[in-house]
């Protein structure tokens, strides 16, 4: 469990001790940082028959015991009293929340909570949220509703007032890259260089994804592809396809220019030779401009659900080119 949970973890456990759980709690944090982990451990929580305090951690928090017979069943997905919504649609619709609703309103067979789990909450429609409101202002005795999400601004205000809401903010400094180490077996990601530290410190608190060891290494390729592009280098396809396939690559693109932007302002760029750590040619002012084409549009995509995101991804390519031409061109001209 991610030592950024525990805090989280300690509350919820004395809630449940006490009878004093939400009945709708938001786990809200971007990708990465754990919020369905944190989410599995409550609905174990709720669903255990002897749940217990967990004795190598100090911390007051209980968990489930992981061999009851509802353990056993919510762990094999034939758990009768939890619902896990998921849609194969890109939307939650109305249906699945009716479903919902009518799924919370019957007793429970075994335990003593029904617990519904909607991951993507922000993919409801509005119709659906507002089924889901129906229920939220009225809940039914012992029912508790997990709300996941990465996207709160694209939820309903009135579906985030009725739920208890939890902020995952993973850990920063020191603390954060000690977990990282010694969580990654063999394989550091700190080296003894202040300048990579420092990076890592940068592109850890803005993107906890890179936790995952997969994740991080497509992060470096991407990085990789994204450097040779602006230095000119006719890779535009391969860029395209990760802006397209990876979910997480608009916003690498982003942190990344910040990265090079500071990097620039701060000129520690010289000391290192590591193939991750590429240099750019281009001026602090021109990595300014290429973030504002970058965030206007991560705007597009985020305001717009049915923006065609090929044709987005496209275009921002294209002006971010326009850019590195325009100085080239001044660049002659002086
Ligand atoms: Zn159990």
């Amino acid at each position: 469990m991610n030592t950024w949970l525990l805090s989280h973890q300690q509350i919820l456990s004395h809630q449940y001790e006490q009878n004093t759980l939400p009945h709708a709690i938001l786990i809200s944090g971007v990708a990465g940082t754990g919020k369905l982990e944190l989410a599995q451990w409550l609905l174990y929580l709720l669903t255990c028959q002897q749940p217990q305090l967990s004795h190598h951690l100090k911390e007051n928090i209980l968990q489930a015991c992981d061999s009851c017979k509802s353990c056993l069943l919510l762990k094999s997905n034939t758990y009768p009293d939890h619902l896990n919504l998921v849609t194969e649609k890109n939307s939650l619709g109305v249906d699945d929340i009716r479903h919902a609703n009518s799924f919370l309103q019957k007793t429970a067979h075994l335990g003593k909570f029904k617990t519904v789990l909607i991951n993507h909450a922000q993919t409801m429609t509005t119709q659906a949220a507002n089924a889901l409101l129906k229920t939220l202002e009225e809940p039914s005795a012992n029912s508790v509703i997990l709300l996941l999400t990465h996207d709160i601004e694209n939820l309903l205000p009135t579906i985030v007032s009725r739920c208890r809401v939890l902020n995952i903010r993973p850990k920063v400094g020191k603390s954060l890259l000690q977990g990282l180490s010694e969580g990654m077996s063999g394989e550091k990601l700190v080296s003894d260089s202040d300048v990579k530290i420092n990076t890592n410190f940068v592109n850890l608190t803005q993107l906890p994804e890179l936790t995952d060891k997969v994740t991080n290494e497509a992060f470096q390729h991407f990085k990789v592809c994204y450097l040779n592009y602006l230095d000119g280098q006719r890779v535009e396809t391969q860029l395209l396809q990760q802006l397209l396939n990876n979910q997480h690559a608009l916003r690498w693109l982003e942190q990344i220019t910040v990265d090079l932007q500071r990097e620039k302002i701060l000129g520690i760029m010289k000391i290192t030779t590591a193939p991750t750590m590429m240099q750019t040619q281009l001026s602090s002012q021109v990595l300014h401009q290429i973030y504002k084409v970058i965030i206007n549009g991560c705007k597009v995509i985020k305001s717009y659900t049915q923006a065609n995101k090929q044709f987005v991804c496209e275009q921002l390519i294209m002006k971010i080119s326009d850019v590195i031409e325009q100085t080239n061109i001044n660049k002659q001209e002086r």
